[in-house]
């Protein structure tokens, strides 16, 4: 009582204050959770769940982009797979996703030296028609030199962007270079060019080109994108480096179909004394279509839903509700998410702490967060319950994922269990995304990292506090 009336008087600053003044008993886990968080690490590492889960979903269901046979499939999947664990108060939210279709593709140099190579149309992109395109090529490193090019110079041309992206753990370059694939398209179509392709977003130097989605502007053409894989990319400036002229010829059957019906898929461990706030489990099931979704992201639904089921087959009852949402359409407009938000506007405050995973297949090699400053003592605490797998402890910059964006914008702090990324992009969004990618080792330890700090972030016996700087876009 004493400190709901100093809140009321002194608001949040105070109300930070006051979490520390308390630390204490607010800042401090119970005893018995903290042995608990032993029990949920020695059962997940020797727990193969998760790795059951991404090898049903990649083989029963396979490719699943949003509005495809196959997401309507993962959707009744993980339905069906949530109800045969147990979890409680599983269902569906209809979700409205867009449904385009890839169709073919064909790619080759005419000259100087003529040569096919494999190519993949952008997520999004108009195909070219029947006699499909071909024009002589420009070839620039990114959107800002495309800019930079004297007036007229990509009129009636294909645009070539160049540039490579940067391998990191964090997958910071991916943020760095993608800008290419999502604007690139229309930024070359407002200076009159015919098509575009780009150096895939990728790391890798085998021949699986990258797909991912463009974003068309209102006020410039839809024109045709593709991608080249990184060793066709370095042909195809090999071609350019001849000082003759390059032409190309650009072919796809790429098209949009009316909007389709695809799901959130929502199960839960329900909390006890604190059940109305809910530690969000977040994840997408959808996936691009060249490969069939084993690190993007069949990989997060099998990291969420096996930490949500290492807590319940060891007996634990949480405080507070633990809840796994697999969400649609992630990959090609965050439909899913945007639609849970919608639907939870008055409960957004509910959601006290959230936790995504999209980012492969793991180890957890670091934990960030971002929560109110004030409570950095209580990730400190969760950290030294996660460093026998061993970590290295992170910043307070974490933005979750594409997913969470919404509710973090809301202030809804967040847990990040980092999955090394150092590989990600090797196979993100290419053919080669399948579980022969996946190390079961990797996965157990990832799926330990989350259930124990899903676990403590429900006990923890203070207040999870809002956070109140604005979060930064998102990488
Ligand atoms: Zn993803």
């Amino acid at each position: 009582m004493r400190t709901i009336k100093f809140l009321l008087i002194a608001g949040s600053l105070l109300a930070t204050l006051s979490s520390v003044h308390g630390a204490d008993k607010s800042l401090t886990f119970a005893k018995p959770d903290l042995n608990a968080a032993k029990t949920l690490r020695e059962r997940g590492l020797a727990d193969n769940t998760a790795w059951r889960l991404v090898e049903s979903l990649t083989t029963e269901v396979g490719p699943r982009s949003a509005g495809s046979p196959g997401d309507a499939a993962a959707v009744a999947w993980a339905k069906r797979e949530m109800q045969s664990l147990g979890f409680a108060n599983v269902r569906t939210m209809d979700v409205t996703v867009p449904h385009w279709v890839r169709g073919d593709a064909q790619f080759a140099v005419l000259s100087p030296w003529p040569q096919p190579m494999p190519v993949l149309a952008l997520g999004g992109s108009v195909g070219t028609g029947a006699e499909g395109i071909e024009a002589e090529a420009v070839m620039v490193r990114d959107v800002a030199a495309l800019n930079a090019l004297p007036a007229g110079a990509v009129k009636d041309h294909i645009v070539f962007f160049t540039n490579r992206m940067e391998r990191t753990q964090d997958g910071s370059g991916y943020g760095k270079a993608v800008g290419v694939r999502v604007a690139g398209p229309s930024a070359a179509a407002a200076l009159g060019a015919l098509g575009v392709v780009i150096r895939s977003i990728s790391t890798s130097d085998d021949r699986f080109p990258h797909t991912g989605a463009l974003r068309y502007r209102d006020d410039a053409p839809r024109i045709p994108a593709f991608a080249l894989s990184n060793p066709d990319a370095d042909a195809l400036e090999r071609q350019f480096a001849s000082g003759k002229p390059v032409r190309l010829r650009l072919w796809s059957t790429s098209r949009d179909l009316p909007p389709a019906r695809s799901a959130n898929v929502i199960g839960e461990l329900p909390g006890t004394d604190r059940a109305a706030e809910i530690v969000l489990l977040g994840g997408h099931l959808d996936s691009w279509d060249p490969g069939v979704g084993a690190i993007d992201n069949g990989a997060g639904v099998a990291i969420t839903m096996g930490a949500l089921h290492l807590i319940q087959q060891a007996g634990l009852k949480p405080r507070r509700t633990i809840r796994v949402v697999l969400f649609a359409n992630e990959e090609f407009g965050t439909s899913g998410s945007r639609a849970y938000l919608a639907e939870n506007q008055a409960e957004a405050d509910r959601h006290v702490l959230g936790f995504e995973s999209d980012f492969g297949a793991g180890p957890v090699w670091r934990l960030s967060s971002r929560v109110n400053p004030a409570q950095l003592p209580v990730v400190d605490q969760i950290f030294r319950a996660l460093a026998p797998l061993k970590l290295a402890r992170g910043g307070n910059e974490a933005g979750g994922g594409a997913d969470l964006d919404g509710l973090a914008k809301l202030g809804m702090p967040v847990l990040s269990p980092d999955l090394d990324g150092t590989k990600y992009f090797d196979v993100h969004h290419t053919a080669n995304d399948t579980l022969a990618q996946i190390d079961p080792v990797a996965l157990r330890q990832s799926v330990t990292a989350y259930a124990i700090s899903a676990w403590l972030g429900a006990q923890y016996p203070g207040t999870w506090e809002k956070v109140a700087t604005p979060k930064a876009p998102r990488r």
